[in-house]
């Protein structure tokens, strides 16, 4: 049995598809709620945007911090959504937790053990993304170090691994997608943002990831990209974002699939998650 994951008042798993939007960083209030709102208004079930940037350079936008965490939980109550934020430093993992639904570890941040430990002590569902050179045993050795802390609910992220051709900004590995299906049974997303870098190539991988199999998607979403502080050329704009969801609406349930909505997915269940017997520690 595939694990689903409690988050609000739906579940991500199991026979849903659950997309994930919004800002890379949040950079202010109207930029956030201009995303958060679209976002919302299309269909999402849940509101991502960075408040801790971990970016290449020390020189780039890191991020409001605290600030930027507050007004996530506000975009929150103000749309519904659920928010899933990056938290970098174990220092900060019980103050992103009172303000997120789910705790981002992020591609740079796969094998950060102190983190996946701290995280793994917490009740709320952990984003885990792939990093760009892991294999996927590595990626489920990371999961590991999660959930033998106590915390199952660990949802896994390809974001496109590190290859040789800079016509896109990463390669997005599909087929991990069906591969950790035969590992694990914890929820798979894919992030075409990151994992192409592109804004024009996100709603393809996103049809391709659904047909893929996985069980949702994490698109980045601006209203302004050519402004954005981080990650722009990949950003969809709100009316791309509605596209890509309509799209979504006529594959899903081809392929056995519901879209996931806050208050619209009755009763939530989560059953108990495990890492396949044939994947084993040695
Ligand atoms: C992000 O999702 O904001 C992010 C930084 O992604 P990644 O860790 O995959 O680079
Ligand atoms: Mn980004």
């Amino acid at each position: 049995m595939r694990k689903t994951i409690a988050i609000a008042d739906f579940v991500v798993g199991g026979d849903t598809f659950a997309v994930i939007a919004g800002p890379c960083a949040v950079e202010s209030e109207a930029q956030l709620f201009a995303a958060a709102e679209a976002v919302a208004q299309a269909g999402a079930a849940l509101l991502r945007g960075g408040a801790f940037k971990p970016r290449t350079s020390p020189k780039s936008f890191q991020g409001l911090g605290k600030e930027g965490l507050e007004l996530l939980l506000r975009a929150s109550q103000r749309t519904g959504l659920p928010v899933v934020t990056e938290v970098m430093d174990p220092r900060d993992v019980q103050l992103v937790a009172e303000h997120a639904a789910v705790l981002q570890v992020g591609a740079r941040n796969m094998q950060n053990f102190p983190l996946l430990r701290e995280v793994g002590r917490q009740r709320l569902p952990v984003l885990l993304k792939r990093g760009p050179a892991a294999t996927v045993e590595e990626l489920l050795y990371a999961a590991q170090y999660i959930t033998n802390e106590g915390n199952g609910n660990v949802i896994l992220c390809e974001r496109g691994i590190r290859s040789f051709d800079p016509s896109t900004r990463y390669v997005l590995d599909l087929a991990i997608v069906p591969v950790l299906r035969e590992r694990t049974d914890l929820p798979i997303l894919v992030d075409p943002s990151h994992g192409t870098g592109r804004a024009s190539l996100v709603r393809p991988m996103v049809l391709a990831a659904a047909a893929a199999g996985a069980d949702g998607v994490i698109t980045e979403v601006h209203a302004d990209p050519q402004r954005a502080l981080c990650d722009g050329a990949q950003a969809l704009l709100p009316m791309e974002f509605g596209q890509m969801m309509n799209d979504l609406r006529r594959l899903l349930p081809m392929l056995g699939r519901r879209l996931v909505r806050p208050g619209a997915s009755g009763h939530a269940t989560s059953t108990t998650g495990t890492i396949s017997d044939e994947f084993t520690a040695p």
